[in-house]
């Protein structure tokens, strides 16, 4: 009986500290129980053993090349999301992969260069990367898998103190109706949001937004086949690229050309 009372302290405290209550710059209300600095950290000790595990690109020219990109982008990320300077690293795989992590790390894999056409595309693919750091999804992707768990604490707590059978059978049902009611939705909303925030972001930085939709056609196209790994979290389907199209008259609008760079290597 104590158990369960300290049980429930614990998740009334967790409950009444829910105030760390965010907005995405699309106007989503968002809960974001780290700090940036806990993001940070995490961030760069995932990039560390990444680092170590992966063959680190030494090529100069792809390394100048996606660096180029790179530095065009993180020019125009706000000061809230990372200040200081960005790191890029190239890794020399075939994976179809990319990545940016906050604390101002990005990782490009070279078999991605084989999908990206020039350097417009490459900057989609950077741009919506960075996009998901700015929009602090980690944060809040991390936050409803702690309050999942809270959930399923209280969900126990309850279920045991109203003596209910079956209790294991109705955990269950709970954390499925978490899995696909609250962290799937999530990951469209986070990939929907993501473009959108990265196409701006792209033609702020003096991209052709356009670039965006050929990007996804051409994720599409590589997606029969063996689909690269960049698909199983991000796949490339109509919705994606009819909202890309809807979107581009904005970014068109934000298009910087006077911070257009040639950054080489199928650079039109
Ligand atoms: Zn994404």
């Amino acid at each position: 009986m104590k158990i369960k009372i300290l049980s429930l302290t614990a998740i009334c405290v967790a409950i009444a500290s829910l105030t760390a209550c965010t907005t995405s710059s699309t106007g989503r209300n968002q809960i974001t129980l780290f700090s940036k600095s806990e993001l940070s950290k995490m961030g760069a000790t995932s990039f560390e053993q990444l680092k170590q595990q992966e063959k680190i690109s030494k090529d100069k020219k792809t390394n100048q090349y996606v660096q180029c990109v790179a530095n065009a982008i993180t020019k125009n990320v706000p000061q809230s999301a990372h200040q200081g300077e960005w790191e890029v690293v190239v890794f020399d795989s075939e994976q179809v992969n990319a990545f940016a992590l906050p604390g101002g790390k990005i990782g490009v894999y070279t078999g991605i260069l084989k999908v990206t056409e020039n350097q417009h595309q490459l900057a989609a693919i950077i741009g919506h990367e960075v996009a998901h750091v700015i929009e602090r999804h980690s944060n809040e992707r991390l936050s409803s898998n702690q309050l999942t768990q809270i959930g399923a604490m209280a969900g126990d707590a309850l279920l045991t103190s109203q003596g209910v059978e079956n209790k294991d059978t109705w955990m269950k049902v709970g954390l499925g109706i978490a899995q696909y009611g609250v962290l799937m939705p999530y990951g469209r909303m986070h990939e929907s949001e993501a473009d959108i925030v990265g196409q701006d972001l792209m033609a702020k930085s003096g991209f052709q937004p356009k670039a965006a939709i050929a990007l996804w056609r051409n994720m599409a196209k590589q997606s029969k086949g063996a689909p690269p790994e960049f698909l199983s979290t991000h796949p490339a389907n109509q919705t994606r690229i009819d909202d890309l199209t809807k979107h581009l008259p904005k970014s068109a609008s934000l298009f910087q050309a006077q911070n257009s760079v040639q950054c080489g290597m199928g650079s039109n």
